[in-house]
């Protein structure tokens, strides 16, 4: 018997905003309980509000473990996080990335082969194994994940970096933090951890750049990888906020860099940033340095309160965008007519190590 082929993609582009909508909630409804719609943050508002559930990196991966009767987890977000769901849902759930373009470009800044010859280079300097912890940001690939489970190792995400980071230090004496630079130097520094203590491996460069004297007196070696979005939010951003709103709040993600967190008022992960401009007292004014979606969102929200972003020019993730409601109608109909697309599937030997350093992040929250 031939397989009957997938709907494609392409004619859901003529629809309406209104049709395709329809079509989208009818899918759902088809689907039941079979399928669950996860939606991070930074997702556009279109898709957003066809999520079962929504959250940070930390939130999902959890949510991702906890879903056993949906058959498919269908993950809009980016394609590590929708590779954390497949490692930590049962062999039997299927996870979906809608649009497989939608990467994230900090987590490519840092690959498997480029972190094995920095360790190894490392270990010709001090003993890796006894005296570093590898501990990799979310934002990574599942291999990463893999290479931090199997060296002792473990993952955090912006909401406990710094718990993770405790747990690393309990361990081993020094922590090769990667693919992101700001987010392992702003909880270190937030744990007392002094910027002369820290050196930056910067991957094309020989021995990372950095001399063996460097590598032996330093306690956290940081990768030299950022998001390009929240690069953008400079200090001088802040100093403008509170020139112009004297009361003005300001709440930063710590992928922003050192700088800008020093300067600000507060800082945490999505789900952190939510919370603290959610609980604040109504008339309060925030100026808020993260992803603009999520920043809109809570504008939207909270008409009571002022809510600025906090660059002067657009910063958004280009690639969460790509995950449209034509993509998320495409991939849910094909479920309805017995098609998987884009199914993300880590191979067995690599979710298997992810799935240590994961399990190990979970068990120190
Ligand atoms: S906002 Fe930055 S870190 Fe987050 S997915 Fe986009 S590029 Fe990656």
């Amino acid at each position: 018997m031939t397989k009957p082929t997938p709907i494609p993609l392409e004619p859901l582009y003529e629809l309406s905003d209104q049709a395709l909508e329809a079509r989208i909630r009818q899918a759902k409804e088809t689907l039941g309980e079979s399928c669950v719609i996860l939606g991070h943050h930074y997702q556009r508002e279109e898709v957003y509000q066809f999520a079962d559930f929504t959250g940070d990196s930390l939130k999902l991966a959890r949510l991702a473990s906890q879903k056993p009767d949906a058959r498919y987890i269908l993950f809009c977000g980016v394609h590590f996080m929708a590779e954390v769901a497949d490692i930590l849902s049962s062999p039997e759930q299927i996870a979906i990335l809608p649009d497989m373009a939608a990467g994230c470009s900090m987590a490519d800044m840092a690959d498997l082969p480029a972190v094995e010859s920095a360790w190894q280079a490392i270990g010709k300097v001090i003993d890796v194994e006894s005296m570093v912890t590898p501990v990799t940001y979310v934002n990574s690939m599942a291999d990463l994940k893999g290479f931090c489970g199997d060296h002792g190792g473990t993952v955090c995400t912006s909401s406990n970096a710094e718990k993770v980071l405790a747990w690393a230090f309990e361990r081993r004496e020094k922590v090769l933090f990667f693919p992101d630079q700001h987010l392992g130097r702003n909880s270190a520094a937030r744990m007392g951890i002094s910027l002369d203590e820290m050196v930056l491996w910067k991957p094309t460069q020989p021995n990372g750049g950095l001399s063996d004297e460097q590598i032996k007196k330093a306690k956290v070696i940081l990768w030299d990888g950022f998001c390009s979005v929240h690069q953008m939010f400079q200090p001088a951003h802040i100093d403008l906020f509170r020139q112009k709103m004297p009361g003005v709040q300001i709440t930063v993600h710590p992928e922003c860099s050192y700088e800008v967190c020093q300067k600000a008022d507060h800082l945490g992960s999505t789900e952190q940033i939510q919370s603290a401009v959610r609980n604040a007292p109504s008339g309060s004014q925030w100026a808020i340095g993260t992803e603009l979606n999520l920043v809109n969102r809570l504008k939207h929200e909270m008409p009571d309160k002022e809510i600025h972003f906090l660059c002067p020019t657009i910063c958004m993730c280009s690639t969460m965008f790509r995950i449209d409601t034509q993509h998320l109608c495409w991939a849910l109909e094909n479920l309805v007519a017995g098609h998987v697309v884009n199914p993300i599937s880590v191979p067995p030997a690599v979710a298997a190590s992810a799935k240590k350093a994961l399990d190990r992040m979970l068990s120190v929250l």
